[in-house]
């Protein structure tokens, strides 16, 4: 190899360490504002909560279980900070390019919402629509999203939207496993930052990349999962829903349990 070739390789890969550094350094500094005082080496909690009388066990699930209780504050981050947190972490996104979907993509499609929401939906990609706005969840399955939100007495703007990807997929094919594992950092983060007190993860994707499981989607929805300091349950996607409406139902029940643990306050 030519030494300017050898030079280039050199500039390059001093560029990544940079960069890699720079990611580091910023989720350090989240941390320590969120009261973090330790390296976290895994911030799924994927141990899985009784809902009702039935402690369902499904031992694929779950992990170990990550006692945060005396690492972690209550430390919380004023509204402010958190839209401060979010910017930034979307001028990071908005540059992302660690996978294919950056040579595609029209925009990135980050999220929306109340940073201070106290329920944040996740789906699983930026759609058609959704890329040319820059916007999760403005197609028909956001329309019925935005439906399904008034269903239970809220406004689309009391809640936090987003995506595990922030790219659309071509032809809105499924996300393949490199682009979930490169890109869900992005979306954990933003849950790190809201903190909200229940996660709706529309879909498999959504719902298997947050719990860290194979399991369907059949299995895992209607059920309270904890997550972080927050609930989570999973449920269809509207873009499911616009294909199967017989299962219009099911998401019924189960947006009725996030309504009422919204309302009381326990699962
Ligand atoms: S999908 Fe995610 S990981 Fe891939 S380029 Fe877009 S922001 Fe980056």
């Amino acid at each position: 190899m030519s030494s300017s070739k050898q030079q280039s390789k050199l500039q390059e890969a001093k560029a990544e360490v940079l960069s890699l550094l720079n990611v580091l350094s910023d989720k350090v500094d989240l941390e320590k504002k969120l009261g973090v005082s330790y390296i976290q080496l895994d911030p799924i909690i994927k141990k899985r909560i009784p809902h009702g009388e039935n402690v369902v066990s499904h031992p694929s699930t779950l992990g170990p279980d990550i006692d945060t209780h005396n690492e972690e504050t209550e430390v919380e981050l004023s509204r402010s900070e958190k839209i401060e947190e979010l910017r930034k972490l979307e001028e990071q996104v908005k540059k992302c390019t660690k996978c294919d979907l950056c040579e595609s993509r029209t925009n990135v499609v980050f999220g929306v919402g109340d940073p201070d929401a106290r329920l944040m939906f996740v789906g699983e990609a930026p759609g058609y629509y959704e890329d040319e706005q820059g916007e999760p969840f403005v197609g028909k399955a956001g329309q019925l999203l935005t439906k399904i939100i008034e269903s239970i007495g809220m406004k689309r703007s009391d809640v936090y939207l987003a995506n595990i990807l922030k790219c659309r997929p071509p032809e809105n094919r499924n996300p393949n496993t490199n682009e979930i594992v490169m890109c869900s950092p992005h979306s954990i983060k933003q849950i790190e930052i809201i903190r909200p007190e229940i996660i709706c993860a529309l879909g498999i994707f959504a719902a298997q990349t947050l719990l860290d499981t194979t399991e369907s989607i059949g299995e895992l929805r209607g059920k309270f999962f904890e997550y972080q300091k927050a609930k989570l349950l999973a449920t269809y996607h509207p873009a499911y829903l616009l294909r199967n409406p017989d299962d219009k139902r099911k998401v019924w029940e189960d947006i009725k349990k996030v309504r009422d643990y919204l309302r009381e306050g326990s699962a």
